[in-house]
């Protein structure tokens, strides 16, 4: 079973996808958890250059394709193997990400980006995403690295959020939207519920 956390920043991904490995683990699963980007070792090098504030600007194609080769490093290493070994993976982003931010947020057609994306990623797709939907002023207001995040308009974390909200509308069941303003104990079982089903069998 293959998991995604998504959303914006601050929205609460890291801590909802370590707290389902914890409940995984506890209900006898092995647990992959994983993120993007970034969890390679070519991925540290791009993650490095991408989000480094010393780089300077990257040409927006340039950088939409470390992203690609992120995550075509990521899922041969990394998802697949664990996949194939039988564990749930909970990867922290994934393709959604990518079509929200170098798609929408940047002045890169959605469907290029997202064909790119797809190619990366051999079309391999979550069982569920969990879309953790925050307003960006909500979700900033959480954040230690709020420079570099604020370097971006509101504007860019709107059209984000509302790419994030367009992917899930379109596939409904593969997604769960769950409101990132509640607590993280209210978050955790939403997930667990919806979850459980596709861990049957
Ligand atoms: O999830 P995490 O905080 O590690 O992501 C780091 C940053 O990378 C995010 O703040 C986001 O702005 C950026 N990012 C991006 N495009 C992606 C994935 C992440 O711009 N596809």
């Amino acid at each position: 079973v293959f998991v995604a956390f998504e959303g914006g920043e601050g929205a609460g991904k890291s801590t909802q996808a370590r707290r389902l490995q914890t409940w995984l683990e506890a209900e006898g699963y092995s647990v992959l958890l994983t993120h993007e980007p970034g969890d390679t070792e070519v991925g540290r090098e791009l993650r490095r250059i991408v989000l480094d504030p010393q780089t300077g600007v990257i040409s927006h194609r340039a950088e939409a394709l470390m992203y690609a080769a992120d995550k075509a490093e990521h899922v041969d290493r990394v998802v697949l193997p664990a996949l194939t070994r039988g564990e749930v993976v909970v990867t922290d982003r994934y393709v959604d990400s990518t079509i929200a931010y170098q798609g929408a947020g940047r002045d890169l057609l959605d469907d290029d980006v997202e064909r790119i994306a797809r190619w990366a990623t051999g079309d391999l797709r979550p069982h569920l995403t969990v879309l953790l939907d925050v307003a960006p002023e909500h979700g900033l207001t959480r954040f230690e690295e709020r420079d570099r995040i604020e370097a971006e308009s509101a504007d860019f974390h709107e059209r984000v959020r509302a790419m994030f909200l367009r992917l899930a509308e379109a596939q409904p069941d593969h997604y769960l939207v769950v409101d990132g303003r509640q607590t993280p104990e209210e978050i955790e079982e939403q997930v667990r519920e919806r979850l459980r089903p596709l861990l049957v069998g």
